[in-house]
């Protein structure tokens, strides 16, 4: 019988039971695993707490058969302020929504473990930082981490170094300037079954895409955007994201419609 010892998130469960449920965890050591929680919906069950959702915990786990079954648990962080409102608890099942759909079993993912779980801190604790910066820097991060960094440079045709408004062409992960983008965009419409997806972005968008994709994980959320810019740059880094895992995620429309 296989035993070891894990730290987890807690992305995902399934009701299995009045006290039971499968509890999906992405953990550092053994990427995403699904462990079955016998009874830790009881009040009195020692593991309820790390159970819980949201939930990044210790667990000592043991597999019997095909499935983990939960020896002790210790809580290290349960991301209480979370829960204090609803606009906060749904963007942070978007979040964990995400990690769950871009990890696998055996494979850790330590970079993307943290920045979601530093992101659900500042989700849960950090109210002075705007909901839609936190979720953009997320969005924009995570498909960095996921292999799709674009690259900013300056325009992937000619070279320059961009001024003022530019393209990003979004499936290719890289910028265009006002003149290359109309030859660039006929030659990628010649290649059958490419999507194909643009945005214009601005001066102050571009700064901000360019310090997230490139800063110190814990300095993620050091930078300044105005309002009417940071909607811009949400609406790209969720299309860029979005787009390149193709994926629609109903935890994210569900955020978006009590935002409304
Ligand atoms: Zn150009």
């Amino acid at each position: 019988m296989d035993r070891i010892t894990v730290h987890g998130l807690n992305v995902k469960e399934t009701e299995t039971g009045d006290y039971d449920k499968i509890i999906t965890l992405v953990t550092q050591e053994l990427g995403k695993i699904t462990v079955t929680g016998k009874g830790v919906k009881s009040l009195k069950s020692r593991h309820m707490v790390a159970c819980q959702p949201f939930a990044y915990s210790t667990f000592v786990l043991k597999k019997s058969k095909k499935f983990w079954y939960i020896e002790e648990s210790e809580n290290i962080e349960c991301f209480f302020g979370i829960r204090t409102e609803m606009d906060r608890l749904a963007l942070s099942a978007y979040v964990c929504d995400v990690l769950c759909d871009v990890t696998v079993e055996n494979a850790p993912e330590p970079d993307l473990l943290r920045l979601t779980l530093n992101t659900l801190y500042a989700i849960s604790y950090r109210k002075d930082i705007d909901l839609d910066m936190i979720k953009a820097a997320f969005e924009m991060r995570c498909a960095c981490e996921c292999g799709f960094c674009p690259e900013l440079s300056g325009c992937d045709v000619c070279g320059c170094d961009v001024q003022g408004d530019v393209y990003l062409d979004v499936m290719n992960g890289r910028l265009l300037c006002p003149s290359c983008k109309p030859r660039a965009e006929k030659e990628e419409a010649l290649i059958e079954g490419t999507a194909r997806l643009y945005y214009i972005i601005s001066p102050c968008v571009l700064a901000a895409m360019r310090y997230v994709i490139a800063c110190d994980l814990p300095k993620l959320l050091a930078f300044t955007i105005e309002k009417d810019e940071l909607y811009l740059f949400g609406k790209v880094a969720e299309g860029y994201l979005t787009n390149h895992l193709e994926h629609k995620f109903a935890t994210l429309d569900f955020y978006k419609s009590i935002l409304l």
